[in-house]
């Protein structure tokens, strides 16, 4: 496909340019900070027209194992390393992420179909989240005081172990820093199985972090890297006995299989799960503003985010006024080549998740609800390009209002007062996130409080702010990510109780 203008045209000069090497061969895990090339090898495709991008080693039971033993050998050294030297070293990630910007960025526009003009920032995030991590490594073993007339109790948390990092084809490379960053501040080793549809930046960051390590004089095999399946790799991580906890990103009926196939483990897990998320926008909100964000948080990241707000709750005294500007608005989305800064939707990750996305334009049509805009395939050729899509006048048992779409998929449903609009709000399985547009601070407290979500924006689109917690609650996940709150998964909690000299233990036997 000709592209569009100079930029995007350089963009895909420079991309082709980082890309070469992946094309080049099979690309390899990386275990014990060596390249393997072991597994079955599959194809990785190219979302824009479906050619082989590149081959890609997959890993099973073998893999995994040699991996797990590895980040088991290299715990011991990790967990003993000071604080202070581990926030250094993180930076040093962080500062190597930063000169490779443009590279994971292109790397994954490319793999992932998402537009380059989200991808440039997801690189830039990862590299916050390595800062914000390694600047918490000196404090993440402080605990409590808290003592008795008799005893002093304190408490202090300690790395879990090597843990499991399985991530999703969406954002992977945000995702994989999100999670690997406060594994490695708090002292855990790591085995990172990446998305079989985009494997290609995790390699990049395995790079990155393999030369800062190994650099260090640390045992090999701090952070290593598992592509392949979910059926055979990813099983095997959470089977794994060395493996103390997985953290997982992605659907929620994995998280099942998950926590299913951990269990003979005693698995700790952490799960980040789907969304159905509700933006509920009321008749005395900024409409304006309220518009921009509820486009911004469908379209953006062509609809496979985990927070997008699939359900725009519209007050129905506005209703039909809003869904007709939202209309327009989306009629003028520009679809195109993810390299093309000017691109807002890019193809989507696999053709057989267009097959789903599309599956729901057909339920919009048989549950009564009306298509306002796309329902379609967009731009002619092989690619993985849908138009986006807006369904009004949908009703909350509809399936188009239930499941989870993850694509550029907006569903309006009407709703007359407060009381209803927190009902459809949580007639769901899922509670990730919901935005509340109102011009009511009492409402807008009233609705966060009633609303089943973990995290609430109140007149906002998702802003991320490191402290703060993120995760849902219901089929959306379990525990938290963010600040403090991400260390729980990969720290014990130890408590210690010195007796003083007046606690006298009961005598027996005297
Ligand atoms: P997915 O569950 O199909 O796959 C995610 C990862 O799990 C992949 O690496 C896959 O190989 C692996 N996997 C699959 N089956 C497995 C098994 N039995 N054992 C171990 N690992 C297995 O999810 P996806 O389609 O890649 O990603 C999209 C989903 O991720 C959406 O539901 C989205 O909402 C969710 N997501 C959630 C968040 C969040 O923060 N809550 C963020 C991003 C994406």
């Amino acid at each position: 496909m000709p592209l569009r203008n100079d930029a995007a045209g350089d963009n895909l000069r420079k991309a082709e340019r980082f890309l070469a090497r992946f094309r080049d061969g099979v690309v390899a895990h990386r275990i014990a900070g060596e390249e393997v090339r072991s597994g079955e090898a599959f194809d990785d495709l190219d979302p824009h027209d479906n050619s082989v991008l590149c081959r890609v080693a997959g890993g099973g039971a073998a893999e995994i194992d040699q991996a797990a033993r590895a980040a088991e050998a290299a715990f011991p050294a990790w967990r003993a390393l000071d604080g202070e030297k581990r926030r250094e070293l993180l930076h040093a990630v962080a500062d190597r992420i930063e000169a490779r910007a443009e590279e994971i960025a292109l790397v994954e526009s490319v793999d992932t179909g998402q537009p380059i003009r989200y991808m440039a920032k997801a690189a830039l995030r990862g590299a916050e989240n390595f800062r914000f991590y390694a600047d918490k490594a000196p404090a993440a073993r402080d605990g409590l005081s808290l003592p008795t007339a008799t005893h002093l109790n304190y408490t202090i948390r300690q790395p879990i172990g090597p843990v499991g990092v399985i991530t999703p084809w969406n954002t992977p490379f945000m995702l994989s820093t999100w999670k690997i960053a406060p594994a490695l501040a708090a002292g855990c080793t790591v085995v990172h199985k990446p998305a079989e549809w985009s494997p290609l930046s995790a390699v990049v960051l395995s790079e990155v972090m393999s030369e800062v390590f190994d650099g260090a004089g640390l045992p090999k095999g701090v952070v290593n890297l598992v592509h392949g399946f979910g059926e055979s790799a990813g099983k095997a991580l959470t089977e794994h006995p060395a493996i103390k906890a997985i953290a997982f990103v992605g659907e929620s009926v994995t998280g099942s299989h998950i926590m299913a196939q951990g269990a003979p483990t005693l698995k700790r897990v952490h799960f980040e799960l789907g969304g159905k998320n509700p933006v509920i926008v009321f008749d005395d909100a900024d409409l304006d503003r309220a518009l921009d964000a509820v486009l911004f948080m469908i379209y953006s990241l062509n609809g496979q985010r985990c927070t997008s707000s699939s359900r725009a709750l519209v007050q129905r005294s506005i209703y039909p006024d809003f869904t007709a500007r939202l209309k327009e608005r989306v009629a003028r989305i520009r679809v195109g080549h993810p390299l093309d800064p000017k691109t807002e939707i890019g193809p989507l990750i696999h053709s057989r998740h267009v097959d789903k996305v599309l599956s729901y334009a057909d339920h919009a049509r048989s549950g009564g609800a009306t298509i306002a805009f796309g329902g379609g395939r967009a731009m002619d050729g092989a690619g993985n390009y849908v138009c986006p899509t807006l369904f009004t006048g949908a009703e909350s048992q509809m399936r188009i209002a239930q499941e989870e779409i993850f694509g550029p998929v907006l569903t309006a449903i009407p709703f007359e007062d407060e009381a209803e609009a927190v009902r459809i709000a949580n007639d769901v399985r899922y509670g990730l996130a919901a935005y509340i547009w109102t011009g009511d601070v009492g409402r807008a407290h009233r609705v966060s409080e009633s609303v089943e979500a973990g995290m609430v924006w109140v007149n906002s689109e998702n802003v991320r702010h490191l402290p703060t917690p993120f995760g849902g609650v219901k089929a959306s996940g379990i525990g938290r990510d963010g600040g403090d709150y991400a260390f729980e998964i990969y720290m014990e909690t130890k408590n210690i109780a010195i007796g003083l000299d007046r606690h006298k233990p009961p005598r027996i036997g005297v």
